[in-house]
């Protein structure tokens, strides 16, 4: 909405557009509430004030005197002092080589090089300008973005928040912790992912079972962003991946290998009886709580199985398989016709026939 106000600085009427969305603080009562008092600087004020903050900035920066037609320095002094401003937050961690781009790139006084390379962020620039030395200079480069990246918290808003603390993700290549003010529901999403408590926050450790780090952190985020939470992870890809939901699931269905008994164990989450009837028709299967366990010599039965009903190998159980494989030596034969012989059948052999004994078998 354009509202009416007067300029703090000269005094004058100016009207500007007011935007409700954008911070808590600015709601319509805010507005209306300042409505046509002294609030802010009209349009040529903050055009001023903004130059004379430049100027000032120019000054402080000792940068050179620029070469060029009077109209390309004035253009082209902006646009370095842009690229100077974006090279703060590098600055400090460049190396020597870093360190000597930088200075070769703002010890350029040709105008029309800043107007030309305008378009380019300063990470490119510099990497252009250390042409000789790009390797070095862009792995500097990367490794602190990888650096800020790291150390700033994204803060993902979900549209109507139901509080305005975020929930801290906090993610390494091991643990994923949750850190919150104690709250029910978040203290059920994080039991519910598998979480423990653990030195002040909800922690879980990242496994084979669990997937990578970044899934889970964005998994736990989308739950929270979901249940109306505000969240800051502390990892960019995590947050993005937060957002569109776009992580891999965690598998929560396993086969194992048995310490024990070196055999393969099929886990599950959760009660499921078809699953466990169908986990044990595999071949000579037995149930030790609270896994279905069967024997490696089977693997192919339970790969199939695996497929089937989305179950994963850890990789113990892989390595049982190929040292199984390993174990076995196989040789191609083409069998000899045995003699035929009239026998007597026998009780036993009437009874195989007939099938019972295998429903006598008890397995
Ligand atoms: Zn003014």
């Amino acid at each position: 909405m354009v509202m009416d106000f007067i300029c703090e600085k000269c005094g004058q009427k100016y009207s500007r557009p007011t935007y409700t969305a954008t911070s808590p603080k600015s709601t319509k009562e805010y507005w209306r509430e300042k409505c046509d008092t002294e609030f802010g600087l009209c349009t040529e004020c903050y055009k001023k004030e903004q130059e004379e903050k430049r100027q000032k900035a120019i000054s402080e920066a000792g940068l050179p005197e620029l070469a060029g037609s009077e109209k390309q320095v004035d253009w082209a002094v902006k646009i370095r002092f842009e690229k100077y401003q974006e090279s703060e937050r590098y600055v400090k961690n460049l190396k020597p080589k870093g360190v000597e781009a930088y200075e070769r790139l703002f010890g350029t006084t040709e105008a029309k090089f800043w107007i030309d390379n305008r378009n380019m962020a300063f990470a490119d620039l510099l990497k252009m300008v250390a042409a000789m030395v790009p390797a070095d200079v862009e792995a500097e480069i990367k490794a602190d973005e990888e650096k800020e990246s790291k150390a700033k918290m994204q803060v993902l808003q979900p549209e109507k928040p139901i509080d305005e603390t975020p929930v801290e993700i906090k993610v390494t290549e091991s643990v994923v912790s949750v850190v919150s003010k104690k709250d029910n529901k978040i203290i059920e999403v994080c039991k519910n992912s598998g979480y423990s408590w653990k030195d002040g926050a909800w922690r879980k450790r990242i496994s084979f079972r669990t997937g990578a780090a970044i899934d889970r952190a964005a998994d736990i985020g989308n739950k929270l962003l979901s249940a109306g939470y505000p969240v800051a992870i502390d990892n960019s890809e995590a947050g993005k991946k937060a957002v569109s939901a776009d992580f891999e699931p965690e598998c929560t269905r396993w086969v194992t290998r048995g310490n024990g008994d070196g055999k393969f164990h099929i886990e599950w989450k959760g009660r499921d009886n078809k699953l466990y009837e169908t986990a044990r028709s595999l071949p000579k299967s037995s149930y030790s709580s609270p896994d279905v366990v069967v024997s490696v010599k089977y693997f192919r039965e339970v790969e199939d199985f695996a497929g089937l009903y989305g179950f994963k190998f850890s990789p113990g159980a892989l390595k049982a398989i190929t040292e199984y494989k390993d174990g076995l030596e196989v040789e191609k034969v083409a069998p000899a016709k045995a003699k035929e012989a009239e026998k007597p059948k026998g009780l036993a052999g009437i009874m195989k026939e007939t099938g019972v004994i295998e429903d006598l078998k008890d397995e």
